[in-house]
């Protein structure tokens, strides 16, 4: 397997509850890694070999920075380069950001990514202007990551999976299901990246696992991966969305918005048959009510994604 890249959910908790957020990020959302997952997972990654890069992301990894910082030094300890991925909620002013940073710079941060675009808050960010401002003044490479939503949502990089199914299906244009027959952004035969989070799932594209690390480590588990024996990799493989649909007789609409709206409406209702591949129930909105954000008994029974957003930010600041 070609597998050069490690992507650390250090938690699934955030400031903001973005509409378009894969793994429903919120601050509702508490499952977050332990120092000793993520160090066993640095120790397989160099077994494994070939791993160039770790990026710790969540959720907002800012939220858990000594962890952040912990798994920062145990990477660089073993030879590996690592990057974060933020919505810089942290940088309220340069010289604040220049706190932050100041620590992952000194361990030697290849990469600071920062997410700037409508879902996030304001544009431009004045967050993300500091955060690129004291970046540069500390000389760390960084670069902003932005998407959009139009009409046609595989054009700006949103994809229809997570919270992002349930908010913003409804402003794209709808295809007869039938024609998803491929996952267009997954390499599911040979990955290059996985991303693993606090509930050992190692995750070949968001919710969809080739299996847990509480089982077995990181790198038996890569080396014992068999797409074709996988049960919901298998069928994407072979005709993507569409025949994972068709070889379990699954439920389902008459159009989507992409490939991703399909198979996470065809995963939802496989869950049940495949935890260990299908999870954790953090991925798909598990007890989450109608806004895609809080509880059931919280939730009222219909938001603007502004609001959804807003109230997001309010719940972090009352943590
Ligand atoms: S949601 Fe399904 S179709 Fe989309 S990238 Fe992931 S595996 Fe592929």
């Amino acid at each position: 397997m070609a597998l050069n890249s490690l992507h650390l959910l250090l938690t699934y908790r955030c400031t903001y509850a973005c509409d378009h957020c894969f793994v429903w990020g919120s601050s509702q959302a508490t499952l977050t890694m332990t120092i000793g997952q993520v160090r066993a997972v640095l120790e397989a990654a160099v077994r494994l070999g070939g791993i160039g890069e770790i990026y710790f992301e969540g959720g907002e990894p800012f939220l858990a920075y000594p962890l952040l910082l912990a798994g920062a030094r145990e990477a660089v300890g073993r030879g590996l380069r690592f990057g974060v991925v933020t919505n810089a909620y942290w940088a309220t002013s340069e010289e604040d950001a220049t706190l932050w940073l100041q620590p992952l710079g000194a361990l030697g941060m290849a990469d600071l990514s920062l997410s700037e675009d409508r879902f996030h808050g304001d544009l431009p960010s004045p967050e993300v202007r500091h955060a690129t401002a004291a970046a540069r003044r500390l000389g760390l490479p960084q670069g902003v990551l932005r998407v959009e939503l139009g009409p046609d949502c595989s054009a700006g990089g949103v994809r229809l999976r997570g919270r992002a199914a349930l908010r913003l299906a409804g402003q794209v244009r709808l295809q007869p299901w039938q024609q998803f027959t491929a996952c267009p952004y997954e390499d599911l035969a040979d990955p290059g990246r996985v991303h693993v989070d606090g509930a050992g799932y190692v995750h070949l594209c968001q919710g969809l696992a080739m299996g847990r690390i509480d089982a077995r480590p990181l790198d038996e588990l890569v080396a014992a991966y068999r797409p074709q024996a996988h049960p919901i990799v298998a069928p994407l493989l072979a005709g993507g969305p569409a025949a994972l649909l068709r070889e379990y007789g699954l439920a389902h609409e008459a159009a989507y918005g992409d490939a991703c709206h399909l198979c996470y409406h065809a995963r939802e209702q496989l869950r049940p048959r495949f935890p260990e591949f299908l999870g954790p129930g953090q991925m798909y909105g598990a007890g989450l009510g109608s806004d895609g954000v809080r509880p059931p008994s919280d939730a009222r029974s219909s938001t603007t994604g502004a609001e959804s957003h807003r109230r997001g930010a309010e719940g972090a600041e009352a943590l």
